[in-house]
This record gives structure tokens, sequence and C-alpha cells, in this order.
């Protein structure tokens, strides 16, 4: 058995980056950026309206003056219009500030007769203008590697005339759920038979880290029945097994593997819920062996299988988020391995859920965070942790 720390190092020592790949700003959001981006253009790229309005020289417009208006300058073409003293010319939203001007005054603020305004109020220079670059300056980064792309940043990516954008590569994978005594939810249920919930609780996690699940088996635990399915799986980037990889007689898993010519790297890690994780490469794809309880799959997922996805898809950072809490309740880890207290974080507590141990799904699905208590370590209600959102 090893520990956590020295588990988490190997796998991600063994994970490399795939090739990123170029896609249309359509398809980016929540992917990762595969380098750095640069403003090429400034924001604003000209100096432009604020306001629907009146383009004046401010010193020439004291609150009574009476500007002649000369001209019109809509937005989407530049007039290269002129205003001189006793002059305004009527402007528009996001339209070129005219030369000589260097004021725009709201159109509520004037009285209009015919081809002159009458000024209603004080107007300063710069006011309703907005500044080339005061936004974005040119060469300034607006993206940069390994950062999570998002709705805001694909906006300002299109500001830039961005099309497209490298981001990492696409991690396929294969979830193969292993136990006699699975059925598919929809199935009708014999004596002594459970529902396999693990199946659609990884292909969400799996597809939340950007993943591709291309397939989703039910296996018997048979030696035939796992070989074939492990045969298909590995032409996969990553193959995501669960149950079976304990040491019962019906735990077949990593003797299957074996004996398909995989390496394993590790096998029993010291956290808890999840001792029985298993590790390893069967050709070309990586074999993260789960243990079939659901919380321990659960919890050995985010803490070892969603960093190395991320790491090969090119994300800057593969931990989970941190935040400072108050624990609400005493914990006690009585255990010599680290223990992964499930529990709901609300309004800064956080609050241990339910039943703390491997099989019980309904305190986890009422959960929001994990606190990782060290082996032996006991906390008091009103202690000051840090906590890990999922
Ligand atoms: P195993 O790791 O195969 O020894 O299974 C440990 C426990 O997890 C047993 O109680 C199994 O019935 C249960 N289990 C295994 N696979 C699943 C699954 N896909 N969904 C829900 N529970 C499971
Ligand atoms: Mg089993």
């Amino acid at each position: 058995m090893i520990s956590e720390a020295e588990a988490r190092a190997k796998i991600l020592d063994a994970i490399r980056p795939l090739p990123p790949r170029k896609m249309s700003i359509l398809n980016a959001l929540d992917r990762f950026a595969a380098e750095d981006y640069r403003a090429c253009l400034l924001l604003p790229m000209f100096d432009n309206s604020a306001m629907d309005g009146y383009a004046v020289i401010a010193s020439e417009s004291k609150r009574g003056t009476r500007l002649r208006v000369v001209g019109e300058q809509p937005a989407g073409v530049d007039r290269q219009l002129r205003v001189s003293k006793g002059e305004a010319i009527r402007i528009f939203t996001g339209a070129p500030m005219p030369q000589g001007a260097n004021a725009v005054v709201m159109q509520e603020d004037v009285t209009r007769a015919d081809d002159e305004i009458i000024v209603n109020t004080e107007v300063d220079p710069d006011e309703f203008i907005r500044k080339r670059g005061c936004d974005l300056g040119e060469g300034q980064k607006i993206l940069s590697k390994g950062e999570q792309i998002t709705a805001t940043k694909l906006a300002l990516l299109a500001s830039q005339g961005f099309a497209e954008i490298s981001v990492g590569g696409e991690v396929r994978a294969a979830i193969v759920s292993t136990g006699d005594e699975l059925a598919r939810p929809g199935e009708k249920l014999q004596a002594g038979q459970i529902y396999d919930s693990n199946a659609i609780l990884l292909q969400t996690l799996l597809k939340r880290c950007g993943a591709v699940v291309e397939s989703s088996e039910h296996c018997r635990d048979d030696a035939a029945s796992l070989e074939k399915t492990f045969r298909a799986a590995a032409k996969n980037e990553i193959m995501i097994v669960t149950g079976g990889v304990s040491v019962g007689e019906h735990d077949l898993v990593q003797e299957t593997l074996r004996k398909l010519g995989a390496k394993i790297d590790i096998w029993r890690v010291a956290i808890k819920p999840g001792k029985p994780f298993l590790f390893g490469k069967l050709g070309d794809c990586f074999v993260f062996g789960l243990p079939g309880n659901p919380v321990s799959a659960f919890v050995t997922f985010l803490q070892f299988v969603r960093p190395a996805i991320l790491r090969m898809v090119r994300a800057a950072d593969v931990d989970l988020a941190k935040l400072s809490a108050r624990l609400a309740s005493d914990v006690k880890n009585q255990s010599e391995r680290a223990h992964y207290v499930r529990g709901k974080f609300q309004a800064g507590n956080f609050t241990p859920i339910g039943r703390q141990e491997s099989h019980a799904l309904f305190g986890l699905s009422q959960s929001n965070a994990l606190l990782r208590v060290e082996a032996g370590k006991e906390l008091k209600a009103g202690a000051a942790v840090e906590i890990e959102i999922f």
C-alpha cells in the first residue's frame, strides 16, 4: 500500500498532455487553452461615442450655447467629419468621434430646433467618449495556456477576430462496471441484485472533466467476459473499471489485466474510502480500477482520475477548488488512512452529512464538499478547516 501523495505523483508523472487541436470558438467552451493568447487589436479600436447625442468641442459648448448641426456620424462607417467652433455633429452610440470634437452631449440634454441645438447642461472634456485602448492594450494577455475557457473569454476572443482556438486534445474513455450482482436501471431486479449506480456517476464525472465517454459496459465476474471487454476498452486513452479490484475470489480485474499484459503501477492506496484502487497501463491505455462501493469510486475518481484527465487536456490547475470553512461538528479519524469526510459547505460552515461509510450513497448525494482528515486525527466543532468543493 502506498500513500495518497505517492499515488498521485506516480499517476501525474505517467500522464502526458495529448497533442493540442484547433477548434471553432463555438465548440471551445470549458476546454483548456493550449497556448497563450494576446490582444492583436486595441479595445476600443477607435475613440467612439458612448451615447446617442451630439459631438462637440467642450470649451465651446457652455450651458445655453446654440450650435449648428453640420453632419451626422452613424456607427459602422467613418465619415471623416470635423467639428469647428459653433458646430455640433449628430452622433450615435459606437460611432467614431469626428475630428476636433472632444465630448458628446447626450440627446436628452439638448433642445433641437431644425439644424440647431441648444445645450442644456455643463459639458466636460472627454465626456461620453470611449477612448481607444482604454479597455485592452495592444499585446495584453487575454488567455493563458492551461486556462479554462469561459463564455466571457470566448466573447473576448471573438472581439479580437479569433474564429478558432488551440485547445487540449480529446480524452476518450471507456467505463466497465463489473459485478454479477449488477442490473441496469430500468431492468427488473432479481433477488440479491442491485442497480449499477457507478456507471452513471462515472459517465457524468468524465463528461464534466471534458472527456468523451465512448462506451459504458457491464461485465460479469468471469475472466472471459472481462478479457473481451478490456481488450475493446483499451482502444481509448483511458479505461475506468469499477468493482472487482479487491481481494475476494470474484475480484478478477487485476488478474485479467495482467494476463492481457497490462503493467500495474499502483494497487492499494492509504485513503478512506478507496483503498483497493488500481492504476496501470494496458497497451497505450491508462487503466484506473476503482472500488465498487459508490463513495469509494467517487472519492478515488476525484483524487486520482480527475487530475489525470485534466493533465491530458492541458489544464494548468488539476486540483479541486479549496475553501476555508468552519467545522460544524466533531470529526474523528480512527483509521490508519486519511479519511475523506463528505459534507455540505454552506455560509462558511462545513457539516458532515449522513453515514460516512463507503456504500452510503445518500449522504454523498446531499454533499458538495470533502474534508480530508489525516490518519488518527481528531477535529473539534468550530475548528478552521480547508475543504475541497466538488
Ligand atoms: P467490489 O469492489 O466489487 O468488491 O464491490 C464492493 C461493493 O460495491 C459491493 O457491495 C458491490 O455490490 C458494490 N458495487 C460494485 N459495483 C457497483 C456499481 N457499479 N454500482 C453500485 N454498487 C456497486
Ligand atoms: Mg464485485
